[in-house]
């Protein structure tokens, strides 16, 4: 075995893409996964379904219990990089070398809360926050979710399920509308009501205190009306977390700034929720915050990191935008981008029963996104459609076209 040493830092899905896709590829070398947590990597899309829903379920693990394809630090956060010696630096004081080294440092919840009870609100983003929230999810409980997006919701309607007394509350005026279009949000804001979730929507939250004698938390809003709740959920975004590497030279902006093969810079490279990549086809930088997009980038990354070695070409991020939900037992499957803006072509079935596929098309008419329950081969032939699509634009945009 050579001494070439990739180091991974962070411990998540795009970090057990990596190390996964480079043993598969025989790499010749040392793999360093290096994570703030204590747990080797596990999927984070369950922690708001069933480790939610159904007490005594597991995490589940990305690699093998017993993986041996790499050495772990773990419960040891990376605090600084040193690009001109190829070290990274770890909160313990230990330095960590590396020939290829790999950004995966994922993203945490944006807290907008202030007041005497914000360390009372709850934010889901590993096991233990589900865990912690889980079990405050009791039957009859009072649970105020702030943020109407994917992971809003779908906290929502686990509480439902748990028997909770369920307010989504947030800015937006539908739920899931900034990324399900108008048409398919209010459909799923029926969905809502009809298990019996009450909207508060309109107004943004402040800050949550307690209560003089009593349990019960109060939400300030800013239209100066307040909530009462005994549980109070943040799902208010997210922030990158790349403060380790400030004023390390790596380009950062809302995220770690990478070319279309996902590389930072010689030896450096990014993938998953944390990477903001230049997508050379539009020219636009884009980061995108779900499970395929981590596996994709990883897959990429691995690859590029054996091309650069061996001299074969690099490979381009140019997978379609695609990711899931779940909610009471549906799942909608959202590819491209459905915004308010993208023209709705064809709404055939309703999201209440299963059976939907909504299909967006620019100006042009060309597929922009869709939103697909319970259709699989509509899903497969919309997909295959927007990728061969970005492969046309690819072409156009390649030098010489
Ligand atoms: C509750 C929940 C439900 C979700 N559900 C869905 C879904 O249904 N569908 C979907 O498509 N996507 C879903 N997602 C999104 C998906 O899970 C993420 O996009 C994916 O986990 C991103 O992987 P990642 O490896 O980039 O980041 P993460 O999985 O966040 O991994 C980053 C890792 O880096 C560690 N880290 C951070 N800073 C440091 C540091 N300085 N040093 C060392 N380690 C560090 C973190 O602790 C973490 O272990 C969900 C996410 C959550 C939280």
């Amino acid at each position: 075995m050579s001494d070439h040493r990739v180091v991974v830092v962070g411990g998540g899905a795009a970090a057990a893409g990596v190390v996964s896709t480079l043993e598969r590829a025989g790499l010749d070398g040392q793999v360093t996964v290096v994570s703030d947590e204590f747990q080797r990597p596990y999927d984070r899309p369950p922690l708001s379904k069933s480790v939610l829903t159904d007490s005594g379920v597991q995490p589940t693990w990305l690699l093998a219990p017993d993986h041996r394809g790499a050495q772990y630090v773990l419960g040891d956060p990376a605090v600084g990089l040193d690009i001109h010696t190829h070290r990274v630096a770890l909160s313990s004081g230990r330095l960590i070398p590396y020939e290829d080294l790999v950004i995966a440092t994922g993203v945490r919840p944006r807290r907008v809360l202030n007041g005497d009870a914000a360390d009372r609100a709850h934010a889901l983003r590993t096991y233990d926050d589900a865990l912690a929230l889980r079990d405050k999810l009791t039957a009859g409980a009072s649970v105020v979710v702030l943020g109407a997006s994917v992971l809003g919701t779908e906290v929502a309607a686990s509480a439902v399920q748990r028997g909770c007394r369920v307010v989504v509350a947030a800015p937006e005026l539908d739920l899931g509308g900034r990324l399900l279009g108008s048409t398919v949000a209010a459909m799923l804001t029926g969905v809502h009501e009809g298990h019996g979730v009450q909207r508060w929507l309109g107004r943004s939250a402040l800050g949550v205190d307690t209560t003089p004698g009593s349990d019960v938390l109060r939400i300030r809003f800013d239209d100066g009306t307040v909530l009462d709740a005994d549980v109070v959920v943040e799902a208010t975004g997210s922030v990158p977390n790349t403060e380790w590497l400030q004023g390390t030279g790596v380009t950062l902006a809302d995220g770690v700034v990478t070319d279309e093969h996902l590389r930072v810079s010689s030896g450096i490279w990014a993938a998953g929720d944390v990477c903001r990549w230049r997508d050379d086809v539009s020219g636009q930088t884009e980061r995108r915050e779900n499970r395929t997009n981590a596996s994709e980038q990883a897959l990429i990354v691995a690859r590029n990191i054996e091309a650069t070695r061996n001299g074969s070409p690099m490979r381009r991020m140019e997978a379609v935008p695609y990711f899931w939900t779940d909610q009471y037992g549906l799942t909608l499957h959202v590819l491209g981008r459905v915004g308010h803006d993208d023209q709705l072509e064809e709404l055939d079935g309703d999201l209440s029963s299963g059976d939907m596929a909504a299909i967006y098309r620019d100006g042009s008419g060309r597929l922009a996104g869709a939103v697909v329950v319970g259709r699989p081969r509509v899903l497969r032939e919309l997909r295959l459609e927007m990728v061969k699509g970005r492969a046309a634009s690819s072409a156009a945009a390649a030098p010489g076209a």
